[in-house]
C-alpha cells in the first residue's frame, strides 16, 4: 500500500489532503501542533504532535517513520502560517522570523527528512504555497517572501532529485473557505475599515471562477499530482485558486 505524511494535517487543507489520499486507497500520517485536532483525525490514521519548524522534532519523526512503515511514497510540505499584517516598517523581526519558520523552514525541514525515503521510493512530494508565492502581496511581505521562497525550493528540489526519480511540485491555493481565511479577511476589514462582507466580495471579484477556493480542491490537486496519473509532472506551480485576475485581495 502505498502511504503519505502530510505537514499540519490535523485541519483545514491538510485533512483535506489526507482524506484524498485515503480515498485513493493511500495510508495517511498526520503530523500537527494542535493535539485535539490530531485526535478528531480518523481512526486508521498515523498522528503525531510536531512543530514542523522545528528540527529536532522532525527528525524524530523521520527516524519513527521509517520505523514504522519501512518506507515513504510521497510527502506533503503543507505546514503555514499566516504572519503579521502590517506594512514592511511596522513588522517586528521576530514575526517576520516566525512566519519564515513555519512557511519555508518547515518545508525544507522536510525535505531534508524524506528526501532518502523518497528516493528510494521514487516518490513525491508537494509543497503548498499559495497565489502570494506568484504575485506581490501588500500588508503580508513576510507570508509572500516564505511562500515565494518555497517555490525556490520546490524548484531547486525537483531537480537534485529528478534524476533519482523523485518528482517535487507546489500548489497555490487562492483563498480557501474556511476559519483561517475568515480571520485572514477580518483582519484585512479592520486594516482598510471596511466590512467582512465587503473583502469577501472583492475576493471573489477578483478570480475569473469568481469564488472562493474549497480545501478539497487543493487536496485532489495534491493526490493527483502523487499518482501515477502525472508520472512526468514534476518541477511546477499549480495554481488552484480559480484564475486570478486581480491578485490584490488574495490569500
Ligand atoms: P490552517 O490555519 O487551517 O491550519 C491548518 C493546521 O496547521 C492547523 O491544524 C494548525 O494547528 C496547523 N499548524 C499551524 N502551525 C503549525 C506548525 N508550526 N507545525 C505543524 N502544524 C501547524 O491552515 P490552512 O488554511 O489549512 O493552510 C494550510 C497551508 O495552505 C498553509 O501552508 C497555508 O499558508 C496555505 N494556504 C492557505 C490558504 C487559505 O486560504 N487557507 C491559501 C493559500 C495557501
Amino acid at each position: 500500500m502505498m502511504n503519505v505524511l502530510i505537514t499540519a494535517g490535523g485541519s483545514g487543507i491538510g485533512f483535506a489532503m489526507g482524506q484524498a489520499f485515503a480515498k485513493a486507497g493511500w495510508q495517511v500520517w498526520v503530523t500537527d501542533i494542535d493535539e485535539g485536532a490530531l485526535q478528531d483525525c480518523p481512526d486508521d490514521w498515523e498522528r503525531d504532535v510536531v512543530d514542523a519548524s522545528d528540527a529536532a522534532a522532525m527528525a524524530k519523526l523521520f527516524d519513527r517513520v521509517g520505523a514504522h512503515w519501512g518506507s515513504l511514497n510521497a510527502v506533503c510540505a503543507n505546514a503555514g502560517i499566516a504572519g503579521p499584517t502590517a506594512l514592511v516598517e511596522d513588522i517586528e523581526l521576530d514575526d517576520w522570523r516566525r512566519c519564515v519558520s513555519v512557511n519555508l523552514e518547515s518545508s525544507f525541514l522536510t525535505a531534508k527528512f524524506a528526501g532518502p525515503m523518497l528516493k528510494d521510493t521514487k516518490g513525491s512530494m508537494v509543497l503548498t504555497s499559495s497565489t502570494a508565492g506568484i504575485y506581490g502581496f501588500p500588508n503580508r511581505a513576510p507570508y509572500a517572501s516564505a511562500k515565494w521562497g518555497v517555490i525556490g525550493l520546490m524548484k531547486t528540489l525537483a531537480m537534485e532529485w529528478g534524476p533519482s526519480g523523485v518528482r517535487v511540485n507546489a500548489i497555490c491555493p487562492g483563498a480557501v473557505e474556511g476559519p483561517r481565511m475568515t480571520g485572514v479577511m477580518e483582519r484585512e476589514a479592520a486594516a482598510k475599515g471596511t466590512t467582512l462582507e465587503t473583502i469577501r466580495d472583492g475576493y471573489a471579484a477578483g478570480v475569473s471562477m469568481r469564488q472562493l477556493v474549497q480545501a478539497e480542491d487543493i487536496a485532489n490537486m495534491a493526490a493527483f499530482l502523487c499518482s501515477d496519473g502525472a508520472r512526468l509532472v514534476s518541477g511546477q506551480v499549480m495554481a488552484v485558486d480559480g484564475h486570478t485576475e486581480n491578485p490584490d485581495p488574495k490569500a
